[in-house]
């Protein structure tokens, strides 16, 4: 007899779900996490009466998407109170000014072409089947309807916030789904107390089933003895036995470090050493004096031109002005600052190489782009944080990636890397196999992938 019946080995929003959804069908669940924080890129921490996100989040659906489904399967609704983004609290900066979108689009585009993307827009929401697309990217598919640089700017924008990487890169077919399920919902969300609420709330599914969880525990390795796991060994060289390993570690440590390449075929391994990962981030916390903005979500660009904004980027160079997601937590939860004082999170996608050398750069040109959005922000500016790529390397590994392997016409659809590894009883979970959408999104799609096929192959046959 095992110790359990499943080990998740780490607690992002992928390894939390889906111990929640297998503790919930009475499987003896131990969660463990190499940190003393759990929740890996969907984080938060407390300073000076400000709550902290790690990362820089919005949470595509909300309760009407997976992250919602699985708290309904366990039993959970309503666990985390969501506060929705309504009409008119989103905007674009551009310009020097804020905009709706898509209405204030007209302002900008000549009439014929504004047409053209409502009609575009409007034919992708009714397709049935976007497996097609995925073999085209973004950028060529959307030539095919247009070529006005604003149109193309928004979707590269649009690219970025959902998938961390630049849009010719992107499967037109995984932004479609992501896009027209937006479409759909119309819904975008925060939960209050942070973005931890998500995986706090599923842990606490884990522990109400029983389950463990254990917090500064590193897993070392994971057993494999006859093509079957065993177990982990944890870095004090403990054993703990097992049925099931299921790993959040991401794809690229668990094969070649945490069970061993010697395991695997080497066509497995080539395919694995092939994967690419999503690109990184900075991410600036600004805590403020007073309020300088009433909206719950801003994205702001500059330069209209995308081949220049993009290729500064990937020559190491630094924007001057810099594209940047701005959630404020603290207009979606008064809880999230101390009273009367305002908090802002800014993130910008860029490569994890050059970053050290032009940190000050990335930084100067931050306060300047950030400054130009909300007039007033240094002098009202209690204290800031700023995590980077490093930083995240460090934290939760996956070569600094915000969302985990990216979302490529080579890595999305039937060519995303799958949930089941090929070990008997061994599985990958979160953001670096199975499912589709907009980063948590797509780690708790992950998990209820695995969960299903674990219930079908365990439970429907006992
Ligand atoms: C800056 C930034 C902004 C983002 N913005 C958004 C957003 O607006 N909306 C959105 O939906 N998503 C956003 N994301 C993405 C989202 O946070 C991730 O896609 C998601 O949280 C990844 O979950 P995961 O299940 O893949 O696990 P991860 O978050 O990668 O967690 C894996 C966990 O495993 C642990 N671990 C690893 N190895 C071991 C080991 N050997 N032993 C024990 N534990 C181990 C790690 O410490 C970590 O806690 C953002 C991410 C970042 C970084």
């Amino acid at each position: 007899m095992n110790d359990y019946d499943v080990i998740v080995v780490g607690s992002g929003v992928g390894g939390t779900a889906v111990g929640a959804l297998l503790a919930n069908k009475s499987l003896n669940t131990l969660l463990i996490e190499k940190n003393e924080i759990i929740g890996g890129r969907c984080s938060t921490y407390e300073k000076n009466g400000f709550k902290v996100d790690v990362g820089v989040h919005s949470f595509a659906r909300a309760d009407k998407g997976p992250l919602g489904k699985i708290l309904e399967m366990i039993d959970m609704e309503g666990a985390i109170n969501w506060s929705i983004v309504g009409q008119g609290e989103s905007q674009w900066h551009y310009k020097g000014g804020f905009h709706g979108f898509p209405e204030d689009l007209r302002k900008f585009l000549p009439k014929e072409d504004l047409l053209k993307l409502l009609s575009l827009i409007n034919q992708v929401s009714k397709l049935k089947d976007t497996s097609k697309l995925d073999e085209i990217d973004v950028k060529s598919w959307l030539t095919q309807y247009t070529t006005n640089s604003l149109i193309h700017r928004y979707f590269y924008l649009i690219s970025g916030l959902y998938f961390v990487i630049p849009y010719h890169h992107v499967s037109a077919g995984e932004f479609i789904r992501c896009l027209t399920s937006l479409n759909k919902y119309q819904r975008v969300g925060y939960p209050e107390g942070g973005c931890i609420s998500i995986p706090l709330a599923y842990i606490e599914g884990i522990k109400k089933r029983g389950g463990k969880i254990l917090t500064n525990t590193t897993a070392n390795k994971i057993i494999v003895e006859d093509e079957k796991v065993k177990g982990i060994e944890l870095d004090n060289g403990e054993f703990i036995s097992s049925d099931i390993v299921i790993s959040n570690a991401g794809v690229k440590d668990t094969v070649n470090r945490l069970i061993g390449r010697d395991y695997f075929k080497k066509e497995f391994l080539q395919k694995i050493d092939n994967l690419s990962y999503s690109l990184s981030a900075i991410t600036l916390k600004l805590a403020l004096k007073k309020s300088l903005t009433p909206y719950k979500m801003v994205i702001s660009f500059g330069s209209e031109n995308v081949e220049e904004y993009y290729s500064q980027m990937s020559k190491g160079k630094v924007p001057d002005e810099i594209d940047y997601f701005i959630p404020v937590p603290s207009n979606y939860h008064t809880s999230m600052a101390p009273k009367e004082k305002q908090l802002l999170t800014a993130g910008t996608m860029l490569p994890r190489e050059n970053f050290e050398k032009n940190k000050k750069k990335w930084i100067e040109n931050s306060f300047s782009t950030l400054e130009k959005v909300f007039p007033g922000l240094s002098e009202n500016l209690l204290w800031y944080d700023i995590t980077t790529p490093e930083d995240i390397d460090i934290m939760y590994g996956k070569e600094s990636s915000v969302v985990g392997i990216a979302q490529t016409n080579e890595q999305s659809g039937i060519n995303r890397p799958s949930v089941s590894l090929p070990i008997k009883d061994l599985y990958m979970v979160g953001g670096d196999a199975g499912g589709w959408g907009i980063g948590t999104e797509l780690a708790a799609m992950s998990a209820l992938e695995c969960s299903n096929i674990i219930i079908k192959e365990k439970l429907v046959k006992k």
